[in-house]
Parts: structure tokens; C-alpha cells; sequence
């Protein structure tokens, strides 16, 4: 889940990393700023790449602070409407650092990068000057960054910086966090200021942070998540239910590889019934660009003649091609034929039809 930067600052705050000083205003609610902050820098908190370049940054003399909010509040970044928003006294930024902690998959450890040349793309210093760019792992056992490493990543860069990582990766490691960013990190003639602060928290640790709802899943998501099922939507128009990740995801990549749309990923889990798979069709025939569904179900504590009566009661209008491998196979296919229903005895048939009849 992806927190504010507002969420993620107060949260670097409480870390001891040093944030400007600023208010949170939500869309409508009236706000004071405080007459001794001179100019300020008021941000729309939207979850967008190049926020800054896209206009969702204004700086303001105190007097425009309320007119350059409702500005803001006016605006759409990239699409995304403004509801939320910070306003911070300006800072003075003499430099301007990038610090990011995430995870380095294949070597299953912890990754922080580092580089002189922050601000706003990174990307394009990555592009133009790789070598700018200082990247160390860290031994995922230890509760703190080896001065060594941090040695190497400032590479000069001042030594203050050191303390500020040190904080940011037990933030990183605490918080169960994919990724913690700062972006600028700047340094004013009062010292270092997170400027930027952006964090992403591991979906499977939110009940262990205490969040009891992961905000950004959407409705359909939401619902499935009460189901247990794991689901994910995407762009096409072909449904898919399997059981087990492994067919699933199968089932989605021969979609694609014969020229077909998936429209979702949905892994109804072992043993599922007749309720469940009810469940799982009718999710999907609740999603306008299905045009139809595809069920490649596995019997083995699943059994497929329960599956076959959850199909027929879910009542869903769109084309339902089954494929049914397993226990009560028999069964199973005798309901569904009795019905009409299209049974394909394998999986490249039964995703050909779907193709077909999706296109
Ligand atoms: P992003 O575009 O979403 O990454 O937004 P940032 O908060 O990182 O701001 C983008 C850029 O705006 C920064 O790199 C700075 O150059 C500038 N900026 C942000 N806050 C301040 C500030 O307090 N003072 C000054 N002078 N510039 C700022
Ligand atoms: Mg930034």
C-alpha cells in the first residue's frame, strides 16, 4: 500500500529524520498558515511520477498560500484529482539528494541507492550517468547499515547524510516497507531536510502494522480479498478462474501467447465449492469488459461436480468455457453438458475457444 507523502514524512519524522515544517488540508476544510512562514510550497498529495513537472508542486508567498491552494484543489494531476493537500515552508536547498531503500530480489536483501545528482528524475540520471549512482545491499541479519557501506555510498557526499540512512533503513526494515524513498533529500544552510519522502508498504505486513484496510485494492479487489481468492485485475476482456497460482498463471500466459486479453487473474484456492466458485464467476461477470469466462479447474481436494453446480448458479450472462480435469471429473461434466455449456477437454482447446469467441 502506498502511503501519502504526508503519511510518510510523519512517519520519517518520528524516525528523526528532520521534515519542513507544514499543515495537511483536506478539499474544503479551512487552514491557517502560520504568519512567520514566509513563502511556501504548497503540494497536491497524488500518487504521481513527476508530480513537480506536472504541476502539482506551486511555491506561494504567504499572502497566495489560500488562493494558490484553491488553485490546486481545482487541478487534476495527470488525471488524478486533488483532494489533499500539504503546504510547508519553503526551504532554502542548497543541494539536492536522492536516498532510496528497496528490495534487491535476487539477492534477497535490501538495496539502498544513493546519489549527489537528486531531485526530480532519477530515471534520467540512471540513463545518463549510471556511475553517479552509488547501490549497496545490505545483510538482510543485521539491524543497522555497516559504516563501510555507508562510506561507500556517500562517495564525499557529506557525512551528515550518514545518520539520515541509518534512520531511513530502520524506517525501511520496521515498517515492512517495499520501498522507502527520499527525493530530494536537500541540504539547507540549517542542515538536511527530507524534502520528498515516498513509502510502499508490504500488502502481507498491513495486519501486522495494524492498517486494516488496504486502500488502495478496489472494489472488486476488496471483495475478493473477503472471498480469500487471490485476484488481480487487468485490461482485457477474457476471464479467468483457476485453482493453484501455478494454472492460473498458466491459464493467463497461453491467453496472451494465442493472441487473447486476460481481463483478470483469479486463483480460486484448493478445494473450493460450490459457493466459492459461484462467488469467482459471478465477480468476474460483474466486470463490464468481460466478455467471456474461462474455468480451468484442477480436481483434487476440489471436486468437479461441485464446481460444475457453482458455475450454473452463479446465472452470469457472459460465454462460460469450462475445462475440468480430476476428482468427480465424470460428474461434473454431465451436469455441465445437461446445462449446454462448452467442455473442452484441454487447456490449449479451452483457451483457443475463449480466444475465439472473445475476439
Ligand atoms: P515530485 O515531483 O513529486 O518528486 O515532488 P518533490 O517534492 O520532490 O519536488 C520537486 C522539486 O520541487 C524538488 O526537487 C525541488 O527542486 C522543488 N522543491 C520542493 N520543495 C521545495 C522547497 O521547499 N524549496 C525549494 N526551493 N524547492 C522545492
Ligand atoms: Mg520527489
Amino acid at each position: 500500500m502506498k502511503l501519502k507523502e504526508y503519511e510518510a514524512k510523519e512517519i520519517l519524522s518520528n524516525a528523526g529524520i528532520r521534515i519542513p515544517r507544514g499543515i495537511h488540508v483536506k478539499k474544503g476544510n479551512e487552514f491557517v498558515v502560520a504568519p512567520d512562514i514566509k513563502k511556501a510550497v504548497v503540494k497536491a498529495q497524488v500518487e504521481v511520477a513527476g508530480r513537480g513537472k506536472a504541476g502539482g508542486i506551486l511555491m506561494a508567498d504567504n499572502s497566495q498560500v489560500q488562493e494558490t491552494a484553491e488553485k490546486l484543489f481545482q487541478a487534476s494531476i495527470k488525471g488524478v484529482f486533488v483532494e489533499e493537500i500539504l503546504i510547508e515552508e519553503q526551504l532554502d536547498i542548497q543541494h539536492e539528494y536522492y536516498l532510496s531503500i528497496t528490495i534487491d530480489r535476487s539477492k534477497k536483501a535490501p538495496v539502498i541507492l544513493f546519489t549527489s545528482e537528486g531531485g526530480v528524475d532519477i530515471e534520467e540520471v540512471a540513463q545518463k550517468n549510471p556511475d553517479a549512482i552509488r547501490k549497496a545491499t545490505v545483510y538482510p541479519l543485521l539491524t543497522k547499515v555497516p559504516g563501510y557501506t555507508i562510506r561507500y555510498l556517500l562517495n564525499g557526499a557529506p557525512k551528515e547524510i550518514g545518520p539520515v540512512i541509518q534512520k531511513l533503513y530502520s524506517v525501511f526494515m520496521n515498517r515492512d516497507a517495499l520501498l522507502a524513498e527520499i527525493n530530494p533529500l536537500v541540504m539547507t544552510p540549517d542542515g538536511l531536510y527530507a524534502a520528498d519522502a515516498k513509502l510502499i508498504l508490504d500488502d502481507n505486513a498491513l495486519a501486522r502494522l495494524g492498517i486494516s484496510e488496504n486502500r488502495d485494492l478496489s472494489e472488486r479487489e476488496r471483495q475478493a480479498d473477503a472471498y480469500g481468492f487471490s485476484f488481480v485485475e487487468l485490461s482485457g476482456n477474457i476471464g479467468v478462474i483457476g485453482n493453484g497460482a501455478g494454472l492460473t498463471m498458466a491459464t493467463v500466459d497461453l491467453i496472451n501467447n494465442m493472441g487473447g486479453k486476460p481481463a483478470n487473474f483469479l486463483d480460486v484456492g484448493g478445494g473450493a465449492d460450490r459457493v466459492r466458485v459461484a462467488h469467482a464467476v459471478r465477480l468476474l461477470g460483474s466486470m463490464p469488459d468481460v466478455s467471456v469466462i474461462i474455468v480451468n479447474l484442477l480436481g483434487g481436494i476440489t471436486r468437479c461436480d461441485e464446481v460444475a453446480s457453482g458455475i450454473i448458479e452463479a446465472g452470469v450472462s457472459q460465454k462460460i468455457i469450462v475445462r475440468l480435469a480430476g476428482t468427480n471429473e465424470k460428474e461434473g461434466k454431465a451436469i455441465l453438458l445437461s446445462k449446454g455449456y462448452l467442455m473442452l477437454e484441454t487447456m490449449e482447446e479451452a483457451v483457443k475457444a475463449a480466444v475465439e469467441a472473445a475476439s
